[in-house]
């Protein structure tokens, strides 16, 4: 009680602040850019239109399904060649909406919808989440990384170790070479673009060996830049490596095909 007392004209002093804030600056909506009632709220015309991911899914990468065959699906692309990394799980589908709600974050600075992003990564990941023991960026490489200022993969696991309790490790992982976009490539391209990009930092290593990662993306396309990132952290003695990606691009897939 005392230390509330001691504290309270201190909370009101900045909720006070805040009310002024809004007052000046009213609050807006990423994508629509209408008025909401807090910082960090999302407009429910965008929240209605953003397809969030649930089950059934392929067991490994985490592509939905449109119906259930059976306990345990694998898509034709994982039966065709594993990924490196056990599990993949994302919030909600990359498209149209969510390509705003992303790129307002990522190059516009928007980061008031954090804690709503880890909430939603949390849900999608609570499988893999569940004996997590590290939560580990996608890395940018330095000259990426001053140029855009901050990784956003860093600040969504950040918030969601934050929310999950699990143990942050932004430095363990770097990007030892600079690659060019992964954009516009074909999977191949990808691959190839990113193989061998990725290293454990030495002083990292034991924080690594025989632990469960989960490894954070903001968006997962093919999942090659996450098999390169598994493959380095597995080579470190990493015993287990899952993806959690805020969206993911989803290609309709018919799993008995
Ligand atoms: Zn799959």
């Amino acid at each position: 009680m005392q230390s509330w007392g001691r504290y309270a004209p201190l909370a009101w002093g900045r909720e006070a602040i805040r009310h002024a804030a809004d007052l000046v600056w009213p609050p807006v909506s990423p994508v629509s850019g209408r008025r909401v009632d807090g910082l960090g709220r999302l407009d429910p015309a965008v929240w209605a239109k953003i397809h969030f991911l649930d089950a059934p899914w392929c067991a490994l990468c985490g592509l939905p399904f449109p119906y259930a065959v059976g306990e345990t699906m694998t898509c034709p692309a994982c039966i065709a060649r594993p990924p490196r990394f056990a599990r993949a799980r994302a919030a909600f589908v990359y498209d149209d909406t969510s390509r705003t709600l992303i790129l307002d974050f990522k190059h516009g600075g928007r980061v008031e919808c954090l804690d709503q992003f880890a909430a939603w990564m949390a849900r999608a990941g609570a499988d893999i989440l569940a004996d997590a023991d590290a939560i580990i960026p996608v890395p940018l490489h330095r000259r990426r990384l001053a140029k855009r200022r901050f990784n956003q993969s860093a600040l969504l696991s950040r918030a969601v170790s934050r929310r999950t309790g699990v143990a942050f490790e932004p430095h363990a992982l770097y990007r030892a070479r600079a690659t060019p976009s992964q954009a516009g490539k074909s999977v191949r391209g990808r691959r190839r673009n990113v193989a061998g990009a990725f290293r454990v930092r030495r002083s990292a290593m034991n924080r690594i060996a025989g632990r469960s990662i989960i490894l954070v993306d903001d968006v997962f396309t093919t999942g090659a830049t996450a098999d390169a990132a598994a493959r380095a952290l597995l080579r470190a003695g990493a015993a287990e490596v899952n993806v959690l990606a805020l969206a993911r691009v989803v290609r309709p897939v018919n799993p008995l095909t």
